[in-house]
């Protein structure tokens, strides 16, 4: 049975794909993660060279599973086994048919903000890859610009800095303590507010609770 917040997400969801192609962004609601992937998959040509960062989402609805699976050129660092590959890896990101990528926040009005440690998954958001897919939960979805930066900043940030190596606040405690350590993984902090060219950023929200 579909939950309140099943149903509050089916509701938000559709508002926030016409606030988004207002942006010249593509959008999509999808209410489960069965409907996502078919959704991705239905954007992604086959034969496309694809590439991740960031995407724990898309890692959790069996997107990236799906695309190893299917008739694609998948890049994934993840399972190159030295840093030089994976930086190589990361660096053919750019140069991708399609780049998948997570959201940290969403504005209603349509609004992306994402933080990075290395700057790669930003970058291949902001230019490179022919096009660029966004995988997002509606847990991601925020009232406000400014409270989509505190939630990048507050929520994201401190839960996926447990997954790396150093010492930097958060890691720690849990907390955001705005440090300028050496491992600080919030060293760009970019709000993607319109699309252009138009139709070159996808979204693909989906009616569950995704990702951090
Ligand atoms: S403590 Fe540093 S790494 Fe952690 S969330 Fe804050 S700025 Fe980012």
């Amino acid at each position: 049975m579909e939950t309140a917040k099943q149903k509050c997400y089916d509701k938000r969801g559709p508002m926030l794909v016409k606030n988004l192609q207002a942006r010249n962004f593509e959008a999509y609601y999808c209410s489960t993660r069965q409907e996502a992937v078919e959704k991705a998959l239905s954007l992604i040509p086959e034969g496309a060279k694809v590439g991740w960062g960031g995407a724990a989402s898309a890692r959790q609805i069996g997107l990236t599973d799906a695309l190893h699976d299917g008739p694609y050129r998948v890049i994934d660092r993840d399972l190159l086994p030295t840093p030089e590959e994976r930086e190589q890896a990361a660096r053919d990101c750019l140069s991708a048919d399609v780049f998948i990528t997570g959201a940290n926040a969403i504005s209603l009005d349509g609004q992306m903000v994402n933080i990075d440690g290395n700057g790669n998954r930003v970058a291949a958001i902001i230019y490179g890859p022919k096009s660029v897919l966004v995988i997002a939960g509606m847990n991601k979805v925020t009232e406000s610009l400014e409270s989509a930066v505190e939630r990048a900043r507050t929520v994201a940030a401190p839960t996926n800095a447990q997954r790396f190596p150093g010492q930097s606040p958060c890691r720690v405690t849990g907390i955001c303590g705005d440090c300028k350590s050496e491992s600080c993984i919030c060293n760009q902090i970019v709000i993607t507010r319109n699309c252009r060219p138009a139709g070159r950023i996808q979204f693909i929200l989906v009616g569950e609770e995704l990702g951090f």
